[in-house]
């Protein structure tokens, strides 16, 4: 058994490589000995969101503060807010963030798989972002 104090990991920011906007990364567990699955805290200051992506072994997010939002590709962007569980299915292309004046905090949950938990595509456009394409 391992207790991880609270405070005992450092934030970080997310790449702007796979993210818009200023975005927060709190680790919470990673894959811990023959353990695949990993969780993070992330905050998306407003109009922040993550690049298009998928994982590969799906992903559950968990909505804990503010307002924002996922969309699927090729369907309407949805408004999450706390309470909300999204489940990702393997594969599925997807985008989450913040709304353009509110912040959003998830928890997001998802198990490695050939070393990796996310394959990362390209970055969601404002016309994207803003439900306009
Ligand atoms: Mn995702």
């Amino acid at each position: 058994m391992q207790i991880i104090p609270a405070g005992s990991r450092a934030s970080r920011a997310g790449s702007a490589d796979w993210f818009s906007g200023q975005v927060r990364l709190d680790p919470l567990f990673n894959a811990f000995d023959q353990a695949r699955v990993q969780g993070a805290a992330v905050t998306f200051e407003p109009g922040a969101r993550t690049a298009w992506h998928t994982h590969p072994l799906g992903q559950t997010l968990i909505v804990t503060a503010g307002a924002g939002r996922v969309q699927l590709w090729g369907q309407p962007l949805q408004i999450i807010k706390p309470g909300d569980v999204v489940w990702i299915e393997p594969g599925e292309k997807h985008w989450h963030g913040a709304g353009p004046e509110t912040a959003m905090t998830h928890i997001a949950i998802h198990e490695m798989h050939a070393g990796k938990a996310v394959d990362w595509m390209e970055h969601v456009s404002d016309a994207q972002y803003l439900g306009e394409s």
